[in-house]
């Protein structure tokens, strides 16, 4: 099998651990480029076929179906190319809410290769639903301001996605403390990508 193109850093960790924020801090460095599928679907038009469809699932916690999110994954990886915004030669991705199943993880597997799965562990999911509820408030996420769907979310992500830790080579995944401030968070990946 040939070597899939694209390098990728995965953010792994359950809702509310801070990936989106550390995703955009790493996206900001040299040759690295922050790719959010939660973002994607968010910027779509809520009145389009696709934003109203996309939306069904986002705002019922539900993961979107595979064969929408990988599409719309490709879409953004051939915008990111044609807009010289990620060289495949020289950059890597920082994937962000992708993959999210084995399903996703098998088709993916094809196309990008893993160098690191930075994995945010909490102990305490209570912090990350208080969180999630001011990140309604700040930023208008219908999904975040329903406790019963972050709940609903929780359980998807440790039935579907958790597992796929098991999917790939330990030596690759970092784990990471979620529950210091962005800044302590940040400083964790640094001293873990810098020790290998
Ligand atoms: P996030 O911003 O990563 O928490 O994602 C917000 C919502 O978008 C999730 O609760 C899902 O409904 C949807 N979503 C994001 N990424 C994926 C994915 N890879 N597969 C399916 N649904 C996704």
């Amino acid at each position: 099998m040939p070597e899939p193109p694209y390098r990728a850093v995965l953010l792994f960790g359950a809702p509310g651990v801070g990936k989106g924020t550390q995703g955009q801090r790493l996206g900001r460095l040299p040759h690295f480029v922050h790719l959010s599928t939660g973002e994607m679907f968010r910027s779509l038009d809520t009145n389009s076929p696709l934003g109203r469809e996309v939306r069904n699932y986002t705002e019922r916690g539900e993961l979107v179906p595979d064969e929408l999110t990988i599409r719309i994954f490709r879409d953004a990886m051939q915008r990111l190319i044609a807009s010289h915004r990620f060289d495949a030669k020289q950059d890597t991705l920082v994937l962000d809410g992708i993959p999210r199943n084995i399903n996703q993880c098998r088709i993916l597997d094809r196309e990008i290769r893993v160098v690191r799965v930075l994995h945010f562990v909490s102990s305490n999911e209570e912090a990350m639903v208080a969180r999630m509820k001011r990140r309604a408030q700040l930023e208008g996420r219908k999904d975040d301001a329903d406790e019963t769907v972050i709940r609903h979310r929780f359980e998807v992500y440790r039935r579907e996605t958790e597992p796929l830790l098991g999917h790939y080579r330990s030596d690759l995944i970092l784990e990471i403390d979620a529950l210091g401030t962005p800044d302590e968070v940040a400083a964790a990946i640094e001293k873990g990508l810098l020790k290998k």
